[in-house]
């Protein structure tokens, strides 16, 4: 016979922690399947400069905070993973590692759902997925015209510059993660080639404040899914990092430093790079999504008479040479394609029809037209601040899920 459980946590992210932590608070059996490691995607799936893209001051997690010397400061990653592990124990959670879910389904006529595992199947009455938001790394079709010569990677798997062939590095996508590898490979004295998409610039700290500040105080991480039209919420990525403590992510900063823009790459013809001639609006837009938020975060401070410092007048923005439309790969010297390019989700195991055409799951704050099956942890699921770890940003979503399972009892 099946294990037979009353609910299931399927992943062992901070989503599903914390998830399991409001099931603790209310008294109810649970387990936590997680595939590899507590955090695995902390420990496997980020590069070894990266840090925590918030200040110390803002890892939290329910009832648990993480602890250091600086709270200005910002964390490596190692340090994030230490933090979840330490949640893990503190929380005493029931979590079973190396347990990965191929498939879930009903189980039979029955109104509960069956689990198959790499350690045997399990029934269960209710279900939390929180396998998180950023699961199968996306490379665009491009990649294929790719000389077989050169080494391609996904940003997912990049450690460090040693880690690549020698030679000069393509960056395909100017998000958070493009651009801090950029910079990591632009420091170790690589020359870099970075494809500029459309992206969001916000500055490290402003009026004397961190960008987390400013969040919760103009009232952006609270936007609810509905307020915000669809466009906007899959829009442009905010640039930011918390490497080398902290600072201003800014395109034409790093062009000054030497690192190549290019537009977006459209495809690649005999070992030439086919680019669009968008790198100027790209870089126009991006300039004036910082201005919208000084604008916003001013008035902020002259509506609540705060009595933050001034800013000081920026200087003349460092000139962008015109973008080139076409680059030849072998002539520019590059031997490696970093793809910076993002993710998807994956529940192609999940054999219950919740997903709409895009295989996106259909839910409301996280709960399906199945009774008992249920999502947390992904991006938008309620809030914008839905997927983040920072400031305990998932214990609303997963306190209203615990709430909605303790009432199917
Ligand atoms: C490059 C990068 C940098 C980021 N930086 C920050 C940051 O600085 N601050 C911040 O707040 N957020 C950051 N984020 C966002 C944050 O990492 C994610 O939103 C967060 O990890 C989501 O947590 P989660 O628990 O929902 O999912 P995950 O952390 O992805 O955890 C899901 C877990 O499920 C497991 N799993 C998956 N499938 C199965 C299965 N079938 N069976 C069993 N287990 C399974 C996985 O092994 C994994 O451990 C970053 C994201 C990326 C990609």
């Amino acid at each position: 016979m099946n294990e037979q459980l009353d609910t299931v946590i399927i992943g062992g992210g901070h989503a599903g922690l914390t998830m399991s932590y409001f099931l603790s608070q209310a008294g109810r059996e649970h387990v936590i399947l997680e595939r590899a490691r507590v955090g695995e995607r902390w420990r496997s799936e980020r590069w070894d400069s990266f840090c925590f893209q918030f200040p110390n001051w803002t890892l939290e997690l329910p009832g648990y905070k993480y602890l250091c010397d600086d709270p200005e400061a910002f964390a490596p990653g190692r340090e994030v993973v230490r933090f979840i592990e330490g949640y893990a124990a503190f929380i005493k959670a029931p979590t079973r590692c190396g347990v990965e879910v191929t498939s879930l389904e009903r189980a039979g006529d029955s109104s509960r759902y069956l689990l198959s595992t790499n350690n045997g199947a399990i029934e269960a009455a209710n279900v939390v997925i929180a396998t998180g938001p950023y699961q199968l790394p996306v490379i665009p079709p491009v990649s294929c015209d790719i000389p077989k010569n050169i080494f391609q990677i996904h940003s997912s798997s990049y450690r460090n510059p040693a880690q690549l062939p020698p030679g000069a590095v393509l960056v395909v996508g100017s998000g958070a993660s493009g651009c801090q590898i950029a910079d990591d490979l632009q420091k170790s004295g690589r020359q870099v080639y970075l494809s500029v998409g459309r992206h969001s610039r916000r500055p490290r700290r402003y009026r004397g404040k961190d960008f987390a500040y400013w969040g919760p105080a103009l009232g952006t991480t609270e936007q609810i899914v509905d307020t915000v039209p669809l466009q906007l919420r899959k829009g442009s990525e905010i640039l930011l990092t918390g490497a080398n403590g902290g600072y201003d992510v800014d395109l034409r900063a790093m062009a000054a430093r030497g690192i190549v823009l290019l537009g977006h790459l459209q495809g690649i013809n005999d070992g030439e790079l086919i680019l669009a001639d968008d790198l100027t609006q790209n870089l126009a837009r991006g300039d004036e999504s910082l201005e919208n938020f000084k604008r916003a975060a001013d008035d902020y401070v002259t509506k609540n008479g705060l009595e933050f410092p001034a800013e000081q007048e920026p200087g003349v923005k460092p000139n962008i040479p015109s973008s080139v439309s076409r680059l030849n790969l072998k002539d520019a010297g590059v031997s490696v394609i970093v793809w910076a390019s993002g993710f998807r989700c994956n529940f192609d195991w999940v054999r219950l029809p919740i997903f709409d055409e895009a295989g996106e799951p259909v839910h409301r704050r996280g709960v399906t037209q199945f009774p008992g099956i249920y999502f947390v942890g992904l991006r938008w699921l309620y809030k914008r601040k839905s997927a983040f770890l920072l400031r305990a940003s998932g214990a609303e979503d997963a306190a209203y899920l615990a709430e909605r399972i303790m009432a199917r009892s």
